[in-house]
This record gives C-alpha cells, structure tokens and sequence, in this order.
C-alpha cells in the first residue's frame, strides 16, 4: 500500500531519473496530448512543433484517421506472425510498391530497414565474393551495428569498436572519390537523397546519376536511404523521384506510419528472392497495427492531396526565409526540399532550439549549425506562419548577440 502511494506521488521527472537509462538528453518537460502539429506539456502548456516526433509524426500527433484505423484493427486482431498472410500487410505493400517499384521487406524501425538492405546487398554479391558497402561523409542510417557501420560520423563510433567490417566511406558529390574505392569486392553504394541528421544536405542530381551509371557499369545495388524523406515528406512520395535516379532500393522508416513504430526495405523484382526464406526475418516486422497506420497514413495524404501542399508551403517558407536573411547575417546558407529545412548558421544553433521553446515554438538543432525543421505535411499556413515569425525572431536576436 505505502509503496505504492510512494510511487503516485513520484512525477514523470523522478521516475526517469530512477529507473530509465540516461542514454538521452532530455528537455525537462513531459509531453502529455498532442493534435496535428499542436502538442501539450503536463503544465497545460501548448507547442507548435515544427519538428514533431522527430520526424515521425508526419501528418502532426494523433492524426484522427490513423487513431481510428488503429482502433478498429486493434479490436479485431493485434497480431500475426509473418508465417501468415494478412491483409493489411499486402495491402500496405501495395500502396508503398505501386508509388515507386518492386517488394516490400517489412520491419519496425530507419536501423532494421537498412539492415535489411545491407543483407540483401551482400546476398546478392555473395556468388561473386563481394561484400563490401560505399556510403557517405555525414550521413547517418541508424545505431544497430550494421547501420553505425555505415554511418561515416566518426562521434557515433567512438569506444564501439570493432566496427562491423566491409564499409567504404566517400564525399558526397565527389564521384571520383567514390570510383576510386569501388573494386571487385564492392557490392552497393549507400546515400541518403537528402541527408537529414547530416544536415538537410542535398546531392547534387548529377553526382546521383554518376552513381547510378558507376552501379550499372560494375554491377552493384544502388540503395537509398528515405528513412527521413519517404512518403511524402519532401513533396513527391520519394525523394529519389525528384532526381530522374531510381536506385535498386530504398528503406523507410520514421513517418509512414503516422507515428507508429514502422520501417520497410523496397527492391526491384529481380533482387527481392535474394532475401530468401531463413536468411533474413523480423517478429514484428509488417504487424498489422503498423500495417494499418500506415495505409491510413498513406491514405490521408493521398486524399487531403498533401504532396501538393508540401511543394507550395515549401516555397512559402523558401520565400519567406530568403527575405528574412537578407537582415539576418548570420544565415549561411538554406537548404530546402518539400518539408525538410535546414538554415545553416554562422554561429552554434543549438540556442535557438531553447529561445524558441521559451517562446513556444519547437524545432532542432543538428551538425553544430544548422536549425532543421520537418514539419507536419499537413500543417496550415496559419501554423506556418506563426512559427516561422518566432524563428525569424529568435534568429534576429542571436544575430545581434554576434
Ligand atoms: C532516423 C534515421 C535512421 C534511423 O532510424 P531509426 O528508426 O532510429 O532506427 C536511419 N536513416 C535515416 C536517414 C534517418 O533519418
């Protein structure tokens, strides 16, 4: 009895801080209600997120056709195992492949997708002894060991050692560099199409192109990582279809499934049978709950036709943020595709994320410099406007501080 009341009268602070691994560093604010890109601290206060779910929130918190199509599925089957075929998941499949190509691999979070495609790289190359992985400078696929090993950021490596081997690291937009390490042994080149925790950094379509002509040249699977960019975030349903690039893979994660825990692997026909039955699975891979988030995900922005909205509000905050820098110095560059924006500072960006927080608004800091917001794909102008007015704001005051 006593015990238990000890532990009512703990707050969610105290309980994280006795019981939960401090492997993240965390606002001290619990976040308890969230409605589109609105969302509400245990205090009663209220956030507009312009960064909501780090990513994964892409149509905001709790979008209503996601919580009722996960509501009906939970009532009628929570889960299968993949010994089964299930609806939701064909379906979802369907939806993913009819919107870019080939077969769906179905996981639970960016790390297992792209496990998932170096397995299948290395599947495919295993008949002719080539094993080996060519990905980039500031690019990031996740933590699982694989994944780490391809994500070339030397901070993220540091007492993990040994890493796992056969991975080969290039400069983005140097295509000589990148022949120059492909040999015998090369088996795929890694790239996100937009680099996201690397700093909203776009490659340049011609280096893409390069790399699609080195791949067909010596046979090795082109695979994108759209873990941040899939589903419509930047505007088309891929990123890949900005660039006139199809690569042989992508991997997704983060957004599609409205929130809900969800990744997937996609490969053309002729490579899905190299991931054959016994070499590559996931329990929770494809559960039907995940399954149906995402369909209603995908469904949504279909109907509410969000691609078209993200294009025009990316040109909106474009055209917004370009006036603002022209009285703002400390703005080195900004990198916009769809509803992934990174303004690169002068200066540290890290304050920014507080100031605005103090005043409401949440956004991210990432790479030393650079404010990277994802918004909502449904956010409103109004919603736009309101935060990018603190942004501005707060971006004008740490000017004057210089
Ligand atoms: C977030 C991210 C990952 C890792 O995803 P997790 O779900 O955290 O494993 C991989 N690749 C990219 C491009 C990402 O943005």
């Amino acid at each position: 009895m006593s015990s238990i009341a000890a532990l009512d009268s703990k707050s969610t602070i105290d309980l994280f801080n006795d019981y939960v691994i401090p492997n993240y560093t965390r606002y001290p604010v619990s976040l308890v209600k969230g409605e589109g890109s609105r969302v509400w601290d245990a205090e009663g206060r209220e956030y507009l997120d312009l960064f909501p779910g780090w990513g994964c929130n892409i149509l905001g918190y709790s979008p209503p056709a996601v919580v009722e199509a996960i509501q009906q599925q939970a009532a009628r089957l929570i889960h299968v195992p993949n010994t089964w075929h299930m609806e939701q998941q064909g379906r979802f499949a369907e939806f993913l492949c009819s919107r870019s190509f080939g077969k769906a691999f179905f996981c639970n979070s960016g790390a297992e997708a792209n496990e998932a495609a170096i397995k299948l790289a290395r599947l495919h190359g295993s008949a002719e002894g080539r094993f080996r992985l060519i990905t980039f400078e500031r690019g990031f696929h996740g933590r699982t060991m694989g994944a780490l090993a391809a994500t070339a950021q030397p901070k993220y490596h540091e007492g993990l050692g040994p890493l796992v081997a056969g991975f080969r690291y290039a400069a983005m937009n140097d295509l000589e560099g990148v022949a120059s390490l492909v040999d015998d042994e090369t088996c795929g080149i890694m790239i996100e199409p937009v680099q996201g925790e690397g700093g909203v950094r776009i490659p340049d379509p011609e280096f893409l192109q390069g790399l699609r002509n080195l791949c067909d040249e010596h046979g090795l699977l082109l695979m994108f990582d759209e873990v941040q960019t899939g589903m419509g975030r930047t505007g088309e349903w891929f990123a890949y279809q900005h660039t006139g690039v199809e690569p042989d893979v992508i991997t997704m994660a983060k957004g599609i499934a409205g929130g809900v825990a969800c990744g997937a692997m996609i490969t053309k026909d002729q490579y899905a049978g190299d991931l054959r039955p016994g070499m590559h699975a996931s329990t929770f891979g494809g559960n039907s709950l995940a399954m149906a988030a995402g369909l209603a995900t995908g469904e949504t922005i279909e109907r509410e036709g969000l691609l078209q909205s993200v294009k025009e509000n990316a040109n909106y905050i474009r055209e917004r943020l370009e006036v603002a820098r022209t009285s703002i110095p400390i703005i080195r560059e900004l990198r916009i595709c769809g509803m992934m924006i990174g303004i690169d500072l002068t200066v540290p960006s890290t304050p920014a994320v507080g100031k605005a927080m103090e005043r409401g608004v949440l956004l991210n800091a990432t790479q030393d410099t650079v404010v990277r917001l994802l918004p909502a794909m449904n956010i409103s102008r109004e919603e736009l406007d309101q935060g990018l007015d603190v942004l501005i704001s707060v971006l004008h005051e740490m000017a004057e501080a210089e």
